[in-house]
């Protein structure tokens, strides 16, 4: 049993990314719109693997990444 927090680095690799908003909406905390490209940018990203999971799951372009 561990006390960490175990975050770890979140980053997008936006080449298959189609816009569809979905990690906005999942983790509105996490990642941003960004209006002037039409895509996600990353706000805050030390986050655990389980507060990502879901964009990860729904993300079509598989676009989020990560990092130890
Ligand atoms: S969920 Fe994936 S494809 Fe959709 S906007 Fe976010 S990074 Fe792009």
């Amino acid at each position: 049993m561990s006390n960490a927090t175990n975050t770890q680095h979140v980053e997008l690799d936006l080449v298959h990314c189609n816009g569809c908003q979905g990690c906005v909406d999942l983790n509105p905390d996490i990642f941003e719109w960004d209006e002037t490209t039409d895509r996600p940018i990353v706000i805050r990203p030390e986050a655990t693997i389980q507060e990502v999971q879901d964009a990860m799951n729904c993300c079509p372009g598989e676009c989020i990444l990560i990092k130890e």
